[in-house]
């Protein structure tokens, strides 16, 4: 009998915990490291689901059923006037992240994931991989899969060249309580991925499961996607900077944006959204922005060390896909690993597929999102953001998974 091969996992969201379960049943011994000192929760944000996704939750051993996520019967899009432009039917079940977070979480045994480990560097040898935390503990194992997101410290050190492109706008999210919304915008927006097109702007919401991850009717929550072009020199600065004075890089945490800054997307919402979705940003207890970026890795192997989710490659949310994608990785990853003779084989596997796959995603949702930048693109971006500024088209093409 030879001892089952230890992979480390350094990230414990959603790519991390997609390849915990999967390689887990691939017969590896499996550790999950995450910085956060606590189960992550509170992201509240909407997910879209496709059939890859669930595919995915039931390899990784999740619990699938009919409490998934909110099911909606198709899009409509709404002008600013509050009048329906549009409707078309496209049934889809749309989730919360935290829904498909504890899934995954539950669909691992106890003991597996590491919380309040923050990982600082790696060593290799010939024949195995060392993780160093800040804790100046060290772990060893055959293989280091990095789900470590957007700022990864593995990315970092193998690969420092490779850093997120900001896309020139950003993304208010929120969510409110279903029970709160008037009788005419529930009727509304119930039972439809809704969208509302200003100029040069996107809203977009839909029902997703509600606090404990309950999708029974009167018990979810409404959640919007906002997006707004953001300069990067003048306006994003001034909304990365918290309540202390402090400027931040890429990300702010929810708790840490200026009330200030919050009040003035909620001015504009009344000026410029329909009244149903003006009425959603209204009833919205904690709104909280994400700047959207692309991020675009030409190699994920090293030696032992792989990139998966996030941390490899991002692209804009419009394809709604990262989840999948993440989901994606993972089952390439362990089917890689379990097709080749060695691990670097694997790995090596492993790159050449899902590096054609993260650029073809990353360059689709670019042009989903071209016309919300559409004053600085090329050429090519604004004639793709003339055709996705059409209700017709981006209601069929938003969140729906690209044919590569
Ligand atoms: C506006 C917006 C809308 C979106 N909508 C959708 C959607 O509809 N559908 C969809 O599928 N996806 C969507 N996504 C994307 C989706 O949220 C991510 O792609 C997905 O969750 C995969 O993330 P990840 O696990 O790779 O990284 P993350 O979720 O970023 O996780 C990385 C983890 O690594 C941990 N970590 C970081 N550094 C260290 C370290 N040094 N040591 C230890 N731990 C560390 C972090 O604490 C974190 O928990 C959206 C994203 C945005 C911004």
């Amino acid at each position: 009998m030879t001892a089952p091969r230890r992979a480390l996992i350094i990230g414990g969201s959603h790519a991390g915990l997609f390849c915990a379960n999967l390689l887990l049943r691939a017969g590896w011994q499996v550790d999950v490291y995450e910085r956060s000192g606590e189960e992550l929760a509170g992201r509240g944000a909407g997910i879209v689901t496709h059939p890859e996704l669930r595919e995915a939750l039931l390899r990784a051993g999740a619990r699938v059923d009919e409490t998934l996520g909110v099911a909606s019967l198709g899009r409509l899009t709404i002008g600013q006037d509050g009048k329906l432009l549009g409707k078309v039917a496209l049934p889809q079940i749309l989730t919360a992240w935290g829904r498909i977070y504890h899934m995954l979480k539950d669909a691992l045994p106890a003991g597996r994931c590491h919380f309040g480990r923050t990982l600082e560097r790696i060593e290799q040898d010939g024949g195995s991989v060392s993780a160093i935390f800040a804790d100046g503990q060290r772990e060893t194992g055959d293989l280091l899969v990095a789900a470590d997101g957007i700022r990864s410290t593995v990315r970092r050190q193998y690969a420092p060249q490779v850093k997120p492109v900001y896309g020139g706008y950003v993304a208010w999210r929120g969510l409110t309580d279903e029970r709160l919304l008037s009788r005419a915008t529930y009727e509304a927006l119930a039972d439809y991925l809704g969208f509302c097109l200003t100029p040069r702007e996107q809203m977009l919401g839909y029902l997703v499961a509600g606090d404990d991850n309950e999708v029974s009717a009167g018990a979810r929550r409404y959640n919007f996607v906002w997006y707004r072009p953001t300069d990067a020199a003048g306006k994003l600065r001034e909304l990365l900077t918290d309540r202390a004075g402090r400027p931040h890089e890429i990300t702010i945490s929810p708790d840490l944006i200026r009330d200030e800054v919050v009040d003035e997307m909620r001015r504009d919402a009344e000026r410029l959204l329909a009244p149903q979705f003006a009425e959603v940003v209204r009833l919205s207890e904690r709104p909280f922005f994400q700047a959207i970026f692309d991020l675009e890795s030409t190699r994920l192997a090293f030696g032992r060390v792989v990139l998966v989710g996030d941390a490899a490659f991002i692209a804009r949310p419009h394809c709604g896909m990262g989840v999948t994608k993440a989901a994606g990785d993972a089952v390439a990853l362990v089917d890689a690993l379990a097709a080749a003779p060695t691990i670097e084989h694997g790995l090596a596997a492993y790159e050449a597929k899902r590096v054609a796959f993260g650029h073809a995603i990353v360059a689709h949702a670019r042009e989903l999102g071209a016309f919300l930048q559409a004053q600085s693109g090329s050429e090519a971006e604004r004639v793709a953001a003339a055709r996705h500024h059409d209700p017709e088209i981006l209601m069929r093409e938003v969140a729906v998974p690209p044919q590569f």
